[in-house]
């Protein structure tokens, strides 16, 4: 009798693990650098160097890791994110298009510097070609601080990544228990582990160790549903800059963007993304010429429309809607790189 139970339960042992080990993902990890990899020099100061650990660092410091994914790790840069660039996210986004392709692979989880973090996490967003999972992560602490928050957020990444319910949802950032949107996700504080907030729509969702809760989708349109592609022979993005509105603003700014080769201006502007008449005047002047011209807000919330304080119809100004400036600009890099027309880009903000 006990030696039939014995048998049983090592036949159920056995098909649990089993399953298990089939039911495993395939995960990629892909490494960019950040805080998250990053070390201090003296861990009782505060100062250290963001990018500093590797891939192959970031796995082993989450042993628990290979229980619930088969991973693979790869360096794609080790940068602080203030640093991000073209040049890594054309590689970035092309690796992650390659990587989502192969059918050995289910999901992307993406380590990054948190300032940056959602202009990464946006223009994936919108090059992405697959449904299945990206997921970025990022940490406040460097991996060697007390109650580094690095290793936790990896874990909880991953798992979001293996996550059936994270198909199809654009590029997810995962961050302090919470899941964000890509188009929604920003910065809002400069040192706390809640650094992350969705000021307009809210999170994604919230993830902890017992459970992954997602809540609505997104209404924006994304990854497989995009419109903007990037070819493979592009080498760097259309130039936009952004310039930041305040009182007595005067045009030497607007002046010198356009100078050094600017394509567009996404004006960061006060309010309901206005400006000085003077900032006014000159933009309207190089709209006429053939500069794309970007309305957007400093304040962090809500939208800017459309002909509210200034006429953009007549001006032929883009409001950039609920993009804060530094995905208006990406948005606007990738409009130009498509050819689109002022009308369809003006489309692109209400839709992306
Ligand atoms: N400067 C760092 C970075 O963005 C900050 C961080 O990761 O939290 O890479």
């Amino acid at each position: 009798m006990m030696r039939k139970l014995i048998q049983i339960l090592f036949i159920v042992g056995l098909l649990i693990l089993t399953n298990q080990i089939i039911a495993q993902k395939n995960i990629y990890i892909l490494a960019t650098g950040g805080t998250i990899a990053g070390a201090q020099a003296d861990p009782n100061k505060p100062g250290y160097k963001a990018g500093s650990f590797s891939v192959e660092d970031l796995i082993s410091a989450v042993p628990k890791l290979k229980n619930i994914a088969k991973l693979k790790g790869e360096q794609v840069s080790n940068i602080g994110s203030q640093d991000m660039n073209d040049a890594v996210w054309l590689k970035l986004g092309r690796r992650v298009n390659q990587l989502l392709k192969r059918d050995d692979v289910d999901g992307i989880v993406i380590t990054h510097g948190t300032d940056t973090y959602e202009e990464t996490a946006y223009y994936l967003n919108l090059v992405v070609n697959s449904t299945k999972p990206v997921v970025m992560v990022a940490s406040m602490r460097p991996a060697t601080a007390i109650s580094a928050d690095g290793p936790m957020n990896l874990f909880m990444g991953v798992v979001v990544a293996t996550q059936e319910e994270a198909n199809g949802r654009g590029v997810l950032c995962v961050i302090n228990n919470e899941i964000h949107y890509a188009a929604e996700v920003t910065k809002y504080m400069t040192v706390n582990l809640a650094a992350m907030k969705s000021p307009n729509r809210g999170l994604a969702g919230r993830v902890d160790a017992q459970e992954v809760r997602f809540f609505s989708p997104t209404i924006k349109k994304h990854t497989v549903n995009s419109e903007l592609k990037v070819a493979a022979d592009v080498k760097e993005l259309p130039q936009v800059e952004i310039i930041y509105a305040h009182s007595n603003m005067g045009r030497n700014m607007i002046d010198a963007a356009v100078k050094s080769g600017a394509r567009g201006i996404v004006i960061a502007g006060v309010g309901d993304g206005n400006m000085t008449s003077v900032a006014l005047d000159a933009l309207t002047e190089y709209a006429k010429k053939g500069i794309v011209v970007v309305r957007s807000s400093r304040v962090g919330m809500g939208a800017v429309k459309r002909n509210i304080e200034v006429n953009d119809d007549e001006k032929g100004f883009i409001a950039s809607m609920e993009l804060n400036p530094s995905k208006a600009r990406i948005l606007l890099q990738l409009a130009l790189l498509n050819k689109k027309s002022v009308k369809d880009i003006q489309q692109l903000y209400m839709k992306y």
